[in-house]
């Protein structure tokens, strides 16, 4: 159905024409007398729902004559009557909407979105009113809540430029200033919408600091998914100059810092690219010449992050820094792999480790008795046979359940679970594993309790 002209037609006070009494006529009912049309319906049988509606109706087969003086006719009938409807109305050079009955139609209603003062319309052309319905609900999902502020404004502005005589090229960068001026300094709108479409309202996490100000921001990026960052965490990224990251960090999550230069800092390679004091020393430059430094780190970035190193530094050196906490690989692991890290009558406590090396990891389990705690360990993919025989040493038993949850939150993720006694007999290089990712540790009664119920879990179903 090409060549339709989208178009709002007043139609208040002016004769309309409904032909069918059924569920199909009654929807289309409603909106035509919100906006004030004067409807009549024909039809032998209306709905109760037509019947209550305050319209004359004639209850009876359409009659051509029925089309005399209306403006406008809506056939939801039957096709053959909805047919007969469009050829009268064709002679008569009146416009009809035919519900889902595109070949007798010469109108077709659009799919609205409205917000006070602004209004979509969606149009499939006749051929898909499911889709357009679809489009409907993401584009009001889409759309900023306060849309009525903008609405406002812009007419605010429009009295303006008429009275000063503002050429019309002009008035689109005015009305873009205008409205980024409705949410303080740190909104823009132009930067209002994510990576993935959403709308984001960042009022209420804007810049705690002077804009003029250099300052540093330690920010968690979570365990991969970008779904996982927090609202802080996007809008420092939005604002930043300067981001240095580590490793892990995901592509969609650097992609948030569209202004900022972007620095990795972590370890390739097993090999860091830059000491800690360069990190250190470039941060503490950085915002002294007035920028807005992000040091993003996986997960939160005081667990294991040496983010306690760097906030002691940017202190010493007098340099105004926060701390935005992001969602710690340490928790997010086991709740994406179904796993509860505290169950009543299982687990009360839960301690995170470090893996990292075996003396540090035995004198942190040293006195540590297995009844109802769960240990959670980063840091040791790849040493968890001989972390697991330091918990046999321990006393533990063979049979407490473990799991090892790699690339957590991300589309590869991998969950093994099976018991202590496993890991300790070197089950990790065997199970296929190694994909280069991260991985955590869950040893403790409360990995049984996953039923392997996650999303994840069922699609990576063959690996565990
Ligand atoms: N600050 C980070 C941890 C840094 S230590 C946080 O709070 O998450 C790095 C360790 O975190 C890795 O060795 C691994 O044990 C764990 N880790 C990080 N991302 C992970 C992920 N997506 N899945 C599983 N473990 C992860």
């Amino acid at each position: 159905m090409p060549n339709l002209l989208p178009l709002f037609v007043a139609l208040g006070g002016r004769d309309v024409l409904l032909v069918g009494g059924g569920p199909v006529a009654a929807a289309k009912l409603a909106p035509l007398v919100a906006v004030g049309a004067r409807v009549r319906v024909v039809a032998p049988e209306v709905t109760a729902d037509i019947a209550a509606a305050g319209v004359p109706i004639a209850r009876r087969a359409f009659e051509p004559a029925d089309l005399d003086g209306v403006w406008f006719v809506v056939a939801a009938a039957t096709p053959d009557v909805n047919r007969q409807v469009a050829v009268e109305a064709e002679t008569r050079r009146v416009f009809v909407n035919a519900v889902d009955d595109p070949a007798n139609a010469t109108a077709f209603l659009s799919g609205v979105v409205r917000r006070s003062g602004v209004t979509f319309a969606i149009s499939t052309d006749g051929d898909a009113p499911a889709l357009t319905a679809l489009v409907r609900e993401a584009l009001d999902a889409l759309l900023p809540t306060d849309l009525h502020r903008w609405a406002a404004e812009a007419k605010r502005q429009r009295t303006i430029w008429r009275r000063d005589g503002v050429p019309m090229a002009a008035r689109k960068p005015k009305l873009l200033k205008a409205l980024n001026g409705l949410y303080g300094r740190s909104k823009d709108l132009r930067h209002s919408r994510s990576e993935t479409g959403v709308a984001q309202d960042f009022t209420d996490v804007a810049q705690d600091f002077s804009p003029a100000n250099g300052h540093v921001s330690l920010v968690g990026a979570g365990p991969g998914d970008p779904g996982l960052l927090t609202r802080k965490a996007m809008a420092r990224l939005r604002t930043a100059d300067l981001v240095l990251y580590d490793a892990l960090i995901d592509d969609r999550i650097l992609r948030f810092a569209r202004k900022a230069q972007r620095f990795f800092v972590g370890k390739r390679a097993g090999r860091h690219a830059f000491s800690q004091q360069t990190i250190n020393n470039v941060m503490v430059r950085a915002a002294r010449r007035g920028r807005h430094v992000v040091r993003l780190k996986g997960g939160d970035p005081f667990v294991f992050g040496r983010g306690g190193e760097e906030a002691l530094a940017l202190g010493r050196a007098g340099v105004p820094f926060e701390v935005v906490p992001g969602v710690t690989s340490a928790l997010a692991a086991p709740a994406l792999a179904g796993i509860p890290v505290t169950h009543r009558g299982m687990a009360s406590a839960f301690l995170v480790v470090s893996g990292h090396d075996e003396a540090t990891f035995r004198s942190a389990v040293h006195e540590l008795r297995p009844d109802g705690i769960t240990l959670i360990v980063l840091m040791g993919l790849g040493r968890s046979s001989a972390l697991a025989m330091t918990l046999l040493d321990r006393g533990w038993s063979r049979s407490i359940p473990a799991a090892i949850v790699v690339d957590a939150s991300r589309p590869s993720q991998q969950v093994w679970r099976g018991t202590v006694g496993e890991l300790a007999a070197g089950v990790e290089a065997d199970v296929g594993l190694v994909t280069g990712g991260p991985g955590t540790l869950v040893i403790g009664e409360v990995v049984a309790v996953a039923g392997g119920a996650t999303v994840f879990e069922r699609r990576y179903a063959n690996n565990s």
